[in-house]
């Protein structure tokens, strides 16, 4: 059976994308590497619900290194760029290139992200993004498809995940 390790950002999301994957054949480990999550509370809530998502569907999960700081210094100067803009294409490459790297330390044989789910995100940047960093390795799965955040989001209901009201960086925090 292929492997994939799947970079999850959250419970909702990873919800979705596990179970897709799983349906496809793959033995599936998670990978939650978020260093852009703000503040360090939320990162613990989001942290606890993709492990709950990843243990209610019987997979592992591996946890990366929460460090901010390292973030910040790759979104320096793109502070102040929308939702969608440069930052955010930073901070979708830095979490794939570090999931790729992890991959490799664990022998996986592909890795994907959750993040292609969310119906705030643009799959096709995203999957650029993959593809560039990890070529073949990279699966580039749009999980929207298939109502897969509908699901997800009923998935997440029916366990009580938890689940965010924005991105994840400080510059996306609604007031
Ligand atoms: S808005 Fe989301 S994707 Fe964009 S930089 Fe912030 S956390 Fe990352």
């Amino acid at each position: 059976m292929p492997t994939v390790l799947l970079h999850m950002c959250c419970g909702v999301c990873s919800s979705g994308a596990i179970q897709r994957l799983l349906d496809d054949g793959y033995s599936v480990t998670g990978f939650f590497y978020n260093p852009n999550i703000y503040p360090e509370d939320e990162y613990r809530k989001r942290l606890a619900a993709a492990g709950a998502a990843g243990k209610i569907l019987n997979i592992e999960t591996v946890v990366g290194e929460y460090d901010r700081k390292k973030w910040d210094e790759r979104v320096k100067g793109l502070e102040g760029d929308p939702e969608g803009g440069g930052r955010c294409i930073q901070c979708f490459r830095m979490r794939l290139e570090e999931t790729y790297k992890k991959a490799g330390e664990l022998g996986f044989s592909y890795i994907a992200s959750t993040l292609s789910i969310s119906p705030h995100k643009n799959c096709e940047v995203i999957n650029q993004i993959g593809r560039s960093i990890a070529q073949d390795v990279f699966l580039p799965y749009n999980f929207k498809k298939q109502d897969g955040f509908k699901k997800a989001s009923d998935f997440s209901k029916l366990h009580n995940l938890y689940r965010q009201n924005y991105c994840g960086c400080v510059y996306s925090i609604r007031v």
